[in-house]
């Protein structure tokens, strides 16, 4: 039932949406770092939504979520590709509250001046980033807040996490056209489903499958449920991306790094995979040989 993202439509109204269900991928995520719960429970929330994000795109590449903030919380951040790859990682000070709070929303009240990031990254085409004051205390929150501004299109999100669990809901009206605005609408749909949504219990969002929890909800309407897709953990990193981050700083900075680290080590952030360049392989990156 788990590492799943389970899509729905509603027969002959313009209504869409998923559910996500993580559970061995966020273990995997959360066993990667010694994270305090809160800042657990912030990824899970964090991993889900952008699983659910990624599903509303419809180009090959991959979407994350950022949040960065000024003070001891420096950054977290979640990624899903096209193929429903996903990982997370945060980075921060030693702050009592975040290793005290018990939830996401105590983070996001201890937060500086937050902002939240919404990247996209076609494999082919223009990047694009969304950016958002945080404004809300809850993840969800700032993401209907994103759509309400910018989209325009009718969202209700809800998600939810444990250290154990993770789960999200995502529903859109869609727009109409012309033509599809002369039939006659249930005027009642969008208010209905948005209050069915919000009966849904954090734990139900954590603990049930997909499936369970539209019926819960949606029984009344006529829920269609294509084939649920699976989600997996995957991390993007390679020695290729590296080489690219060190010509990217220049042969200079470089020759400065090998004086007290030789040879350069690199550790991705999200997998904690190592990456080393000797000082002849950093050099040559630059068509530069050792003198
Ligand atoms: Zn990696």
């Amino acid at each position: 039932m788990s590492e799943l993202r389970q899509r729905f439509y509603i027969e002959n109204c313009p209504i869409r949406g998923e559910v996500v269900h993580l559970e061995s991928v966020l273990q995997t995520i959360l066993a990667q770092r010694d994270y305090p719960q809160a800042i657990q429970i912030l990824l899970g929330e964090m991993l889900s939504a952008t699983a659910l994000l990624a599903s509303t795109l419809k180009i090959k590449g991959r979407i994350s979520l950022q949040i960065q903030a000024a003070g001891t919380f420096k950054w977290a951040m979640a990624e899903c590709n096209h193929l429903g790859q996903l990982r997370a990682s945060a980075d921060y000070e030693e702050d009592p509250r975040f290793f005290q709070a018990e939830n996401s929303s105590t983070v996001f009240n201890a937060l500086v001046n937050p902002v939240l990031f919404i990247n996209i990254e076609p494999e082919f085409g223009e990047r694009y980033q969304g950016i958002i004051a945080l404004e809300h205390d809850t993840l969800a929150g700032c993401l209907m807040q994103y759509y309400d501004l910018s989209a325009q299109i009718p969202t209700k999100i809800v998600l939810a996490s444990t250290t154990e669990r993770s789960g999200g809901l995502l529903i859109q009206l869609l727009p109409r056209n012309s033509e599809e605005e002369q039939q006659r609408v249930d005027e009642d749909l969008w208010p209905r489903l948005t209050m069915l949504t919000e009966t849904l219990k954090a734990e139900e969002l954590t603990d049930l499958e997909p499936t369970e929890i539209l019926y819960r909800l949606y029984n009344e309407e006529d829920v269609r449920l294509p084939e649920a897709e699976r989600l997996s953990f995957g991390c993007t990193c390679s020695k290729e991306r590296c080489a690219n981050a060190l010509i990217q700083i220049g042969v200079e900075a470089v020759r400065e790094t090998l004086e007290f680290q030789n040879p350069i080590t690199m550790d991705c952030q999200f997998c904690s995979t190592r990456y080393t360049f000797t000082a002849e392989e950093a050099f040559g990156l630059f068509g530069k040989h050792l003198s």
